[in-house]
């Protein structure tokens, strides 16, 4: 591990998992193309508040986890990495792996801090009950996390796949979702008021902008947007990840700068809303 684990510490962790991706393969391999794309010199590591992730000792990299692919050693492997982050004091900021991941660390995330609030950005809600016969599913985690409490409220923004069964799935659930037909009318309030755990799903953005991932979706957030909203947080940010990443569809690198990108914002605010700092978005 680099850099100084212990209380309120950041800790960067690759989950290397495409498993569960019903499309395509890829994701499995984003962790070190994101890290790489983080430290090649292109742009520096600091934050646009003025945070610099490179000179906080908080900020820490755990490296990499590759999980077995069976579902009963999936989550296990993935919640007792996530799990051995938080007993040393630190918050998680996973990366990499395709959507599947979510659910095995919000287990690790709701088993220590209790349900928090989560914001999760996609461009797909992820409530499935199941997708060609899997209940792991990358098309799936919410399902999982919502049926088994681990989450008290999820807030999904820059939705715009909505079919019957999603509709069905969110309302039973109580998801409050925030179309990209809501955002183009100005309209995204999700009002923020305890301990958060942020979930990134690249294809929210729009794929002009992230090409690399394995699902495009047009009509979807620019980089500014996402980077607006994630940089309102004031609430304490318990853990985070960046997901989806594919780098077998990505053109010159732009999707991992994407990433990379929210990495360090994301850090930031992570660094910046320490755990016990208690404010309102
Ligand atoms: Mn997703
Ligand atoms: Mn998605």
């Amino acid at each position: 591990m680099t850099g100084r684990a212990g209380e309120s510490a950041v800790v960067l962790l690759g989950l290397c998992s495409d498993t569960n991706s019903s499309f395509m393969r890829g994701p499995a391999e984003a962790p070190s193309q994101i890290r790489a794309t983080l430290h090649n010199g292109a742009s520096n590591l600091c934050a646009e508040c003025g945070t610099d992730i490179g000179a906080d000792p908080r900020f820490c990299d755990a490296g990499d986890v590759t999980p077995a692919s069976d579902p009963d050693g999936f989550v296990t492997d993935i919640e007792d990495a996530i799990g051995a982050v938080i007993r040393d004091g630190g918050r998680p900021l996973s990366i990499g792996g395709d959507h599947a991941v979510t659910y095995p660390v919000l287990r690790a995330i709701a088993g220590h801090y209790g349900p928090p609030d989560i914001l999760h950005f996609d461009a797909h809600p992820d409530l499935y009950e199941s997708f060609e016969g899997n209940r792991l599913s990358h098309a799936s985690p919410f399902a999982r996390i919502m049926e088994e409490g681990l989450a008290q409220r999820l807030v999904q923004v820059g939705i715009r796949t909505v079919n019957d069964h999603l509709r069905e799935q969110a309302a039973r659930y109580g998801v409050e979702t925030w179309t990209m037909q809501d955002l183009a009318a100005d309209r995204f309030e999700p009002g923020f008021e305890r301990p958060l755990y942020l979930s990134f799903d690249l294809d929210a953005l729009d794929p002009a902008a992230a090409p690399g991932v394995s699902h495009h979706e047009p009509g979807g957030l620019s980089v500014r947007q996402a980077l607006t909203f994630i940089q309102a947080i004031k609430v304490p940010v318990i853990g985070a990840d960046v997901v989806e990443y594919n780098p077998r569809r990505d053109s010159h690198g732009m999707t991992a700068s994407v990433a990379a990108k929210l990495v360090k914002e994301i850090a930031a605010v992570m660094l910046n809303n320490p755990e016990g700092n208690r404010g309102r978005t």
